[in-house]
């Protein structure tokens, strides 16, 4: 591969750095050259504006190149491939009810049904004037009706590897007339295990068509992907690679893994604006379960995202966290995948991710297009590496943030606990101690002020959600993730597992 950079437009952010003589006037959608049906959709939508990724990917695709685009979620990418894309296939627009007239023209591959269902939406959107036909095909439902939609004729598909191919295998798609390919969140692709599917996707699509790329991060399996499928593609950047939202606040407060969830419940009642509407990580689905439902238990209304809950349960649980009715969502990085819920403003990271990419994905939730955003990750000990490699990947020091009572024993684990220096020892127990009593006297409601009755037992009993699935755990005992690894094998599958069940696994949310 041959890549071309196109250029590195700053920021939509660092565009307002900038001393209003040295700037020069910012484009409309209108200097794009995009067809008046294309314009017309996008002004439908509220757009001035394009954004920096739509600015450089728009006219490049429209003139037919292959593109490496490195953007991050948040930035607008979605309309700067999908705007051009329907620029090209707009000659083929038609009216006729005959399937042979809507071939498959565009392929659009996406690693989660939620991010297939999101750029559908969007294909919708901006093709509302222009009689292109599209269908949305994913894993986890009924496969007939997305059999009698493809038979029917639709000139774009966006797609879910694994489900695609069960069509493939099912003769109802053809991909002779492909076009234009889009592999979404290609790094995704490759975390989640998609890369065999991908690879035999594209060896059944006709050598000449366009690719785009997109990804956030650039690992050297991303390059080999992108040497594989691009010819001479133009490099567009508009973050630095890796690289995080400037308009992002980052901290880290120290604390031991057995207090994570007290000091988690601190944060959520004592700091008004993280009490709105908080997006948790955690590594593991088991430990997503059972963190909301102890948040849950202490009066906070919570739910669980990740693999092992249906789709009505994770669609159930998006549209009440979108809704305002459940105030934290508790998701695993695989399930949290492309969520684009628009303003949130609080990321919170239970436990640090083993890759530090994953914290750029996980952070890529808040500090959207130009607005505030709020990372906050609750660092253990045994965490210090993970912490470092973070730090080196967005090139900067993370804020610790030291909240007494929790600080403290952050710096002694549990199992180091020096057994020699009785002084010392008491000194941490006193403190850790106070943080359980601290916990403990959080009412069901988490406002109640310290001092007042504590609850009696039958009142501690927890008020499980009818929606959660059976538990396998004592859901009073704490949740520990044991140093150096998950309590269970963490949500991200191995890529050299097989991947259907992964892909049947992953199915996808509701829509936005
Ligand atoms: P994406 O990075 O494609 O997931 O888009 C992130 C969010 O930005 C979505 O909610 C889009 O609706 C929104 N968006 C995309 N383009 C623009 C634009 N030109 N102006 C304002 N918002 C936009």
């Amino acid at each position: 591969m041959n890549a071309t950079t196109q250029s590195t437009t700053p920021s939509a952010v660092d565009d307002q750095d900038a001393s209003p003589a040295a700037v020069p006037p910012a484009p409309t959608f209108d200097d794009l050259g995009l067809l008046p049906e294309l314009l017309r959709a996008v002004k439908d939508n509220g757009y001035t504006h394009p954004t920096p990724i739509q600015t450089q990917a728009i006219p490049i695709i429209m003139a037919g190149k292959d593109v490496m685009g490195g953007a991050q979620t948040g930035t607008g990418k979605t309309a700067g491939f999908t705007l051009p894309l329907l620029q090209r296939l707009a000659r083929h627009a038609s009216s006729s009810p005959s399937p042979a007239r809507h071939p498959v023209r565009a392929l659009i591959l996406a690693p989660t049904r939620e991010l297939a269902m999101q750029v559908h939406e969007s294909v919708v959107t901006y093709s509302k004037y222009v009689p292109l036909r599209s269908v949305c095909i994913y894993g986890g439902v009924d496969i007939k009706p997305q059999i009698a939609e493809l038979r029917e004729g639709r000139e774009i598909v966006v797609a879910t590897p694994g489900r695609l191919l069960d069509h493939v295998q099912q003769k109802s798609v053809s991909f002779a007339a492909v076009e234009v390919l889009v592999l979404d969140e290609a790094d995704r692709m490759l975390d989640m295990g998609f890369i065999p599917d991908i690879k035999r996707i594209l060896a059944m699509l006709p050598k000449e068509r366009q690719s785009l790329l997109f990804s956030a991060t650039f690992s050297n399996e991303i390059k080999n992907l992108a040497d594989s499928m691009l010819k001479a593609p133009q490099l567009i950047e508009v973050a630095r690679r890796n690289a995080v939202s400037e308009t992002i606040t980052h901290r880290v407060y120290p604390v031991a893994s057995d207090l994570k969830r007290s000091l988690l419940v601190h944060l959520l009642t004592h700091d008004e604006e993280k009490a709105k509407q908080v997006l948790v990580f955690v590594g593991t689905k088991f430990g997503a379960s059972r963190l909301a439902v102890y948040l849950e238990r202490q009066g906070i209304a919570a739910d669980a995202i990740h693999g092992d809950k249906s789709q009505q349960q994770r669609t159930e649980a998006l549209e009440g966290f979108k809704s305002g009715r459940i105030r934290v969502l508790v998701a695993t990085d695989v399930a949290a995948r492309g969520l684009d819920i628009d303003d949130l403003p609080h990321v919170i990271n239970y436990e640090l991710p083993h890759t530090a990419e994953d914290y750029v994905h996980r952070i890529g939730r808040t500090g959207r297009a130009g607005k505030q955003g709020d990372a906050t990750s609750l660092f253990a000990p045994e965490e210090k590496q993970r912490l470092a490699d973070i730090e080196k990947l967005i090139k900067r020091q993370i804020e610790r943030v030291e909240i007494s009572g929790f600080a403290e024993l952050a710096s002694a684990p549990p199992e180091r606990a020096p057994s020699n220096r009785g002084h010392k020892r008491e000194h941490l127990e006193r403190a850790r101690e106070k943080a359980r009593e601290r916990d403990r006297a959080l009412t069901l409601d988490g406002n109640r002020p310290a001092g007042r009755e504590l609850p009696t037992p039958a009142a501690h009993v927890p008020r499980l959600d009818p929606r959660l699935p059976k538990l396998d755990f004592d859901p009073t005992k704490p949740y520990v993730n044991k140093p150096g690894g998950a309590e269970i094998a963490p949500e991200k599958p191995s890529p050299t597992r097989p991947q259907r069940p992964v892909a049947a696994l992953l199915g996808g949310l509701g829509k936005k």
